[in-house]
């Protein structure tokens, strides 16, 4: 602050003006006078254009109105540090929704930023619509705040700060629902495991059904896909079927032996019947003869007797020659339903799944290759086909015996399922050997599959008794051509199979 006269710092002002060339306006007078009085340089108060601002400032709540009134008195003021926290404070409820007359939060008023284009909502939209069917469909009061937030996300006259609360609220239920979802799914699995053990236990005499349930159980394993949902769905189908038809053999045979039993009891009462009757007459008789004097007295008790034991004899006869039919027949059943067990194993096991290897035999190899070649046609991804056949499986079975070649190829089996991924499938094609269907898989990347299990089989030697065998194996692989079935892609893989074996075996040849 200077000490100089007010007049004199007006007059210096003048002459700074001249000599500095300014051009003498308000301003600038302004300027020079407060520089030379040693006031600091406030800039002018620009009343005008900021009352267009706070005029053309929208009052969407109580909150910004309030701010809006209260910005107009500080510019009536000229009040800067007022305007200042008038407009931070209308910032502060720029999310707030109608109504809304909670003190507003001092944060900085949010910067429109470009992103949030109408292409940016309808992206959110879409998220939530996907979400969609992993949410589902129980809770009506979700949905239906679902539907509108979509609506509102697609609405140009929608106000975002409406959109924002409804968005916040969605959220909190989205996390809700989420983790809802995500228990069933835990629960279900449990429940599935109960089941199958259940069954299991149910079938301690039936080695079949036993060693389908193990490998139900070993599948119905998390991380779950639809791949592995559908091989325990078949499965299951598998043991449905099986339990289905033994229950139903069971339930017939115990009502036919109820049914001879009853007749069995009925024929024993009535022998009973006839021989107390029989007694009796015999009783009387004696008491006859007994008191009989006279020859003509005797012939007819006699007679009557001689009727009365024929009869009886007869009778007997009778009931034995029924009984022995029915113990025939009995037999007859028995031996009826070892046969029909005896088929129902058979074709229990050809259902789908090989009995030796627990792989999938042909028919479920069809099954399994027409859903791929679908998923193929519907997702446009690539579908590797492998068809391996183990390297001199003959001499094995030769000098180790049948047994042991059958253990070799349920080892094979083992090895190739544990070094595959949850989505590949194992099918036994033939007597040695067998197809993977490696999905998602273009022919560079099946082909090193491939030459990955055979590295894995030199590691894990198969044990025959006390003897490490390597087991080595020649493949063919092929991807699924556009346009192409899966027959002929297997076809094209067994070509090249074989020129794997040409070259000299054990190796893996794309086709
Ligand atoms: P290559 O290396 O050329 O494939 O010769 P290989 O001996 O493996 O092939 P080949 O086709 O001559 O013989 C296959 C043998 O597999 C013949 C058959 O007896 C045997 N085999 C087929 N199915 C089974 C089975 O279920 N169990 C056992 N133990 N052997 C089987
Ligand atoms: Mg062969
Ligand atoms: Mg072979």
């Amino acid at each position: 602050m200077t000490d100089k006269k007010p007049f004199e710092i007006a007059r210096e002002t003048l002459k700074q003006i001249t000599a500095r060339k300014l051009v003498p306006t308000p301003v600038n007078y302004q300027t020079i006078y407060n520089e030379i009085a040693g006031m600091p340089n406030v800039q002018p108060f620009p009343e005008e254009p900021l009352r267009r601002i706070a005029q053309a400032l929208p009052a969407r709540n109580p909150g910004q109105e309030k701010q809006r009134s209260l910005l107009e008195y500080a510019i009536g003021q000229r009040n800067w540090s007022g305007v200042h926290n008038a407009l931070v404070a209308y910032g502060g409820f720029a999310g707030a929704g109608s109504g809304d007359s909670a003190p507003a939060p001092l944060a900085a008023a949010p910067v429109p930023s470009p992103a949030l284009t109408p292409e940016f909502f309808e992206q959110i939209a879409r998220l939530i619509e996907y979400t969609r069917p992993a949410l589902g469909e129980d809770d009506g009061r979700f949905q239906e705040q679902l539907q509108q937030i979509v609506k509102s996300l697609r609405d140009p006259a929608a106000e975002s700060y409406k959109v924002k609360a409804m968005l916040a609220d969605f959220s909190h239920r989205l996390s809700f629902a989420a983790e809802d979802q995500a228990e069933i799914r835990a629960t279900l699995l449990k429940l599935l495991h109960l089941i199958i053990e259940n069954i299991g236990e149910l079938s301690l005499d039936d080695s079949w059904l036993k060693g389908q349930t193990d490998a139900l159980k070993e599948v119905a394993q998390p991380p779950l896909t639809l791949r592995r949902l559908d091989e325990v769905e078949r499965r299951l189908k598998d043991v449905i079927f099986k339990q289905t038809e033994a229950k139903g053999r069971a339930l017939e045979a115990q009502e036919e032996l109820r049914q001879m039993l009853a007749t069995f009891i009925e024929r024993l009462s009535q022998m009973s019947e006839s021989s107390s009757a029989y007694q009796g007459k015999m009783e009387e008789s004696m008491r006859q003869l007994e008191q009989a004097k006279k020859i003509e007295e005797i012939a007819p008790v006699l007679k009557e007797v001689i009727g009365a034991t024929r009869l009886m004899t007869s009778e007997s006869l009778g009931v034995r020659d029924e009984l022995r039919a029915m113990r025939e027949k009995t037999q007859a059943t028995e031996a009826e339903l070892v046969k029909l067990h005896r088929e129902l194993d058979r074709v229990s096991a050809q259902a789908r799944h090989d009995t030796l290897t627990g792989a999938l035999n042909r028919q479920g190899l069809d099954e399994a290759m027409n859903r791929e070649v679908s998923t193929v046609k519907r997702k446009d991804t690539p579908l590797s086909v492998a068809l391996l056949d183990i390297d001199n499986f003959k001499k094995l079975n030769d000098s180790k015996g049948h047994e042991t070649g059958d253990a070799a190829l349920a080892h094979l089996a083992t090895v190739a399922r544990e070094c595959m991924r949850p989505q590949d499938t194992l099918a036994r094609y033939g007597g040695e050997e067998f197809v993977i269907l490696l999905p998602d898989t273009p022919l560079d990347k099946g082909i090193e599959a491939m030459t990955r299990l055979q590295r894995e089989l030199t590691k894990r030697f198969f044990l025959a008794g006390n003897e490490k065998i390597l087991i080595t194996f020649s493949a063919g692989v092929a991807q699924l051509a556009a346009g192409e079935s899966g027959a002929d892609a297997i076809k094209r893989a067994d070509q090249a199979m074989y020129l794997a074996k040409r070259a000299g075996k054990n190796r893996v040849i794309g086709a």
